[in-house]
């Protein structure tokens, strides 16, 4: 296991991170298709729908590790194209195919791209409406660090929503779950990424992170409120919801 704990470690993640999605970027859409079998579309339209962001133009968002922008995309055309949003993420490369799909989709009025860190965000405090992040967080060094960032941009009244692989609660789906992880993502990392390494990295990322409940807890000693959860195909996935009040 990588020895995540000391500054030197952290570094060691971050770095193992930026080199995983820099070489990951042109393929990152179809392998997410490919390894949660097109499931991370249903998940990510539910982080929105719970959202449920206003239709207006001054109805502004932040999309931390937003990557390649699918969140940023939902939520821009879930407000009938009012809604302006800043795409930020460590990683030049992903933001660089978010960047290009958001002029392909007509979204680069409502959209800006910003290369920067979830731990220490270039962004005013008390600003944004809502913050997301999609599969981010767990690839974040300091977790805590990231949650108290996003509750300083958030405006009073904002919103916080996480959507992460979490821990399955149903009997019979982990040990399918199990399998599809250790042996199947690898699988595909190899064939079609050519990058078995990578791949095998994210599965143990994923092991790593902490279950719903300590979760919420730690978005709770950020300082947000009313904090809730809901799980997506028996766990496999959880959104997490807090408000800055
Ligand atoms: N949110 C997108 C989605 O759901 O499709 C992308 C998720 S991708 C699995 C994780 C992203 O987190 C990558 O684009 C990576 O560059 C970014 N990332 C990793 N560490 C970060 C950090 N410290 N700050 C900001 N982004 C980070």
């Amino acid at each position: 296991s990588y020895g995540f704990d000391t500054v030197s470690g952290r570094e060691e993640k971050q770095g193992r991170v930026n080199e995983v999605f820099h070489r990951v970027a042109k393929r990152y859409d179809i392998m997410n298709d490919l390894m949660s079998g097109g499931l991370h579309r249903a998940w990510k339209d539910a982080m929105v729908a719970w959202l449920a962001p206003a239709h207006r133009p001054s109805y502004r968002f932040v999309d931390v590790a937003g990557g390649t922008g699918d969140v940023a995309f939902r939520i821009v055309e879930a407000t009938r194209r009012r809604a302006t949003g800043t795409v930020v993420d460590i990683n030049a490369s992903m933001l660089g195919v978010g960047a290009e799909r958001a002029i392909k989709r007509g979204l680069s009025d409502n959209l800006r791209f910003l290369e920067g860190n979830a731990e220490a965000l270039d962004l005013p405090g008390n600003a944004y409406d809502a913050y997301t992040i999609a599969f981010g967080i767990r690839n974040v060094p300091r977790i805590q660090t990231a949650l108290e960032e996003a509750f300083r941009v958030l405006k009073p009244g904002g919103r916080f929503l996480c959507l992460e692989f979490s821990e399955v609660d149903v009997p019979g789906l982990d040990a399918l779950y199990d399998a599809w992880s250790f042996r199947g993502i690898p699988a595909i990392g190899e064939r079609v990424a050519k990058d078995r390494e990578s791949y095998e990295y994210l599965v143990e990322s994923i092991r790593r992170f902490p279950n719903q409940r300590n979760f919420a807890a730690a978005i709770e000693r950020a300082g947000f409120e009313r904090v809730t959860y809901r799980n997506l195909t028996g766990g496999i996935a959880a959104i997490h919801s807090g408000w800055k009040l």
